[in-house]
């Protein structure tokens, strides 16, 4: 958190939400969490910053397992109202809207917001 307030600027944060694995069920629970803030940074510039801050974060992707566990994972699910389809990033990201562990601590810190892609509320694709 410290190092993403050096990314972000006002960062606001939704609670912790401790989240049962999917897919694979042979690894600890996760913890999730979606914070807000001011990028400076563009999105791209944005996406490589936050790998660089999983990779202090200890991940190593080429020991990962697909779904499998990992020490952090920061994905970029919005940047303001920008539609973006680039080959190493999709903003909004593709499959936020059916993940709830997203979903909830974003309607937490942003409950009026709504897909800019449609205009439908966030909060409508919670089941
Ligand atoms: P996942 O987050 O799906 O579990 P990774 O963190 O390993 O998997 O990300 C795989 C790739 O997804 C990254 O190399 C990145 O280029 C791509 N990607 C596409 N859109 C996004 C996004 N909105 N946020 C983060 N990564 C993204
Ligand atoms: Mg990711």
């Amino acid at each position: 958190m410290e190092r993403l307030r050096e990314l972000l600027t006002g960062l606001m944060c939704s609670r912790v939400y401790r989240t049962e694995p999917h897919h694979r069920r042979d690894q600890p629970w996760y913890y999730n969490q979606v914070v807000i803030g001011i990028a400076p940074a563009g999105p791209h510039r944005l996406l490589t910053l936050v790998q660089e801050l999983e990779r202090l974060g200890g991940r190593a992707r080429e020991r990962e397992l697909r779904f499998g566990p990992r020490p952090l994972d920061i994905d970029i699910l919005l940047y303001g109202s920008l539609v973006l389809h680039a080959a190493d990033l999709y903003v909004p990201h593709p499959r936020m809207h059916r993940r709830p562990f997203v979903l909830e601590p974003l309607l937490e810190i942003a409950p009026h917001w709504n897909d800019p892609r449609t205009g439908v509320p966030w909060r409508l694709y919670l089941p």
